[in-house]
């Protein structure tokens, strides 16, 4: 097969396993063995572009990362299954169920009773250790695939997202270090009314705060629709949002973190939520139209590689751009009306959110790369991540990385959440310097962003020099603290 036949049968497949992983995550119903003979064929196809071609690279890449991927399916499945049945408590129930590692983000935002939280965390920490064979399966797995093409998955990430491992972990230290200490005075200040506790311990988790922290706000954003915010915004940027389909039926097995599917770039483009909270329902539909016009500014005429192939970090990038919208103090009180006294508490709240993303994915990011470079095993992975997290924030269990959903869940990522936020203030500050402060009212932005969405696998990571003094002092600068 020439480069072009190879290349549109691999969309062909993809598309329709997106469409069957979409429907898994919308609780409709689903096709497993559907999906190995998809994945079987993807691997065909993967390896026959391996064979015969060794450019362009970054499909190069994706292809092992496909035939990985289509390896550890089976694991990958149990590991689903088993983390739900394995990790869960018949101490506590939610909903006239017990909790289990599904439900234990719920249980953690609904129960006010501390001593009830710390149980339930040791309880599952010390259940880890039973799914940990399953980790280690399917990161051996990707061990022994790069390695017939003399590659790591770290090594692999890293050129993609055109880093060197140095400068990644300069980065990472320099943001975690920087976050550190102010995040721990202002995780003192929110303890008492946050956690009804007067010091945060190694049991009060990133999802714990940000499950109770933002409850104060939902009387701010009660009534008005994050939907027609959304629309609303990018229409005025001359974006067409109508053309993005948005699922937002509650069903009983859909998957309660929203969630951008490019099933066919651009032409179909979906989104699916479920309503959580007042203002989460904001951030998280501003983020997920934020991957919706990414993928839709692709251009058909494109190849496969440029529409489909974009480093992590890149399409976050334009998701967390979007979110940053209303999170900013103009858009609050101009667009949404809010009076100071609001505008302030949904700032600082949002910005101690971001000091403690900071310094957990400092550790998680760091501990993640190391993995791939020094081999280590699960449980070595686990001391260390203890360690990081002692330099770092409070130390923890390092057996709680096994219960994470990012770190043993994939390869690598963890970082491309902490370079997409740091390259947003970059973008932002042209944005504002070109097209004025509320930059979001512009159509010219809206082009402008357009046309740098429509780079997708070309996206230039250079232009964009990272400034990561200005994004920490921006997010230390708390009210409360001055
Ligand atoms: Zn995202």
């Amino acid at each position: 097969m020439t480069l072009e036949s190879l290349t549109s049968r691999y969309e062909k497949l993809n598309i329709q396993l997106s469409e069957q992983y979409y429907n898994q995550y919308a609780g409709l119903t689903y096709d497993r063995d559907e999906m190995k003979i998809l994945s079987q064929k993807l691997v065909e196809i993967s390896k026959e572009f391996l064979e015969k071609y060794t450019e362009p690279r970054n499909m190069y890449l994706a292809s092992i990362w496909t035939i990985t991927d289509a390896k550890r399916l089976d694991i990958d499945l149990d590991f689903h299954d088993q983390r739900m049945e394995k990790i869960s408590t018949d101490k506590y129930e939610i909903n006239g169920k017990k909790v289990n590692w599904g439900s234990w983000r719920q249980f953690n935002s609904q129960t006010d009773d501390r001593q009830r939280r710390k149980e339930v965390f040791d309880e599952f920490i010390s259940k880890a250790p039973s799914i940990a064979h399953l980790v280690e399966k399917r990161m051996g797995i990707a061990k022994e695939v790069y390695k017939r093409y003399n590659l790591t998955p770290l090594e692999s990430y890293l050129e993609l997202e055109q880093f060197s491992y140095e400068d990644l972990i300069d980065l990472l230290r320099k943001l975690g270090d920087g976050a550190k200490e102010t995040f721990l005075n202002a995780a003192e200040h929110f303890a008492s009314q946050v956690l009804l506790k007067t010091k945060p311990e190694y049991y009060d988790d990133f999802y714990t705060w940000r499950g109770r922290i933002f409850k104060p706000l939902n009387k701010y954003f009660e009534g008005k629709s994050p939907l027609h915010g959304i629309i609303q915004v990018l229409t005025k940027m001359k974006f067409n949002p109508s053309a993005i389909k948005v699922d937002d039926e509650d069903r009983p097995n859909k998957s309660p973190s929203a969630s951008c599917w490019g099933i066919q770039i651009p032409n179909d483009v979906r989104i699916l939520y479920r309503k959580v909270s007042p203002f989460t329902d904001f951030t998280s539909l501003f983020h997920e139209f934020g991957h919706g016009i990414h993928g839709k500014s692709a251009n058909p005429e494109d190849s496969v590689w440029k529409r489909y192939i974009i480093p992590r970090s890149v399409s976050e990038t334009f998701s967390i751009l979007i979110q940053n919208i209303v999170e900013d103090p103009l858009f609050l009180s101009q667009d949404l009306k809010l009076d100071d006294t609001a505008v302030k508490e949904v700032v600082d709240r949002v910005r101690f959110m971001n000091l403690a993303f900071l310094v957990f994915y400092a550790a998680n990011s760091i501990m993640k790369m190391e993995f791939w470079k020094n081999n280590y095993t699960v449980e070595e992975a686990a001391e260390r991540w203890q360690e990081l997290t002692k330099s770092f924030f409070i130390e923890t269990p390092g057996d709680y990385w096994i219960l994470h959903h990012v770190m043993p869940n994939f390869d690598m990522y963890s970082p491309s959440y902490v370079i997409a936020t740091v390259r947003v203030v970059t973008i932002k500050e042209k944005l504002a310097q070109n097209y004025g402060d509320t930059w979001w009212h512009n159509p010219e932005a809206g082009k402008f962003i357009k046309q740098l969405a429509q780079t997708r696998g070309e996206f230039d990571i250079k232009d964009w020099k990272l400034d990561p003094d200005g994004y920490l002092s921006e997010q230390k600068a708390l009210s409360f603290l001055k």
